[in-house]
């Protein structure tokens, strides 16, 4: 997908209004737009990927700065303490819907196991 059609990417580029809880040179975070849990974050990569297997040799780097950012909401939001989940689906089977890198921060209550 062509970083202008993306979703995230208009996201990213101010062209859709999303609820931005953090940014800086390389990762987005900001709410997701049908919450399934009381905290639903979703942080992506500035950098158009379309999903885990588009990862390449920057990859490492990629998923760091994610998890780096992921992590300190966690924090920031309380459910580092409550517990929360990390989820990154990928392809039809996953349940991906949105072609662009992106994890899911899932907390603020129990979470059941396995998911559907
Ligand atoms: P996926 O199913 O690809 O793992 O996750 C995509 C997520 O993006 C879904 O949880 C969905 O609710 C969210 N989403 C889809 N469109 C928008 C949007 O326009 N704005 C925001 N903030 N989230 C969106
Ligand atoms: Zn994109």
């Amino acid at each position: 997908m062509s970083a202008t059609t993306c979703l995230f990417c208009r996201i990213i580029h101010r062209e859709l209004p999303a609820t931005v809880v953090y940014e800086d040179d390389d990762v987005l975070a900001f709410r997701d737009i049908a919450p399934k849990a009381p905290t639903h974050l979703l942080v992506i990569p500035k950098r158009h990927l379309d999903g885990l297997q588009a990862l390449d040799g920057e990859g490492a780097g990629v998923m760091a700065s994610l998890f780096a950012c992921l992590v300190r909401l966690a924090r920031d939001t309380g459910v580092a303490h409550s517990g929360y989940r990390v989820v990154v689906n990928h392809g039809a089977n996953g349940g991906q819907t949105v072609p662009h890198l992106h994890l899911h921060l899932l907390g603020g209550r129990p979470l059941t196991w396995p998911p559907g």
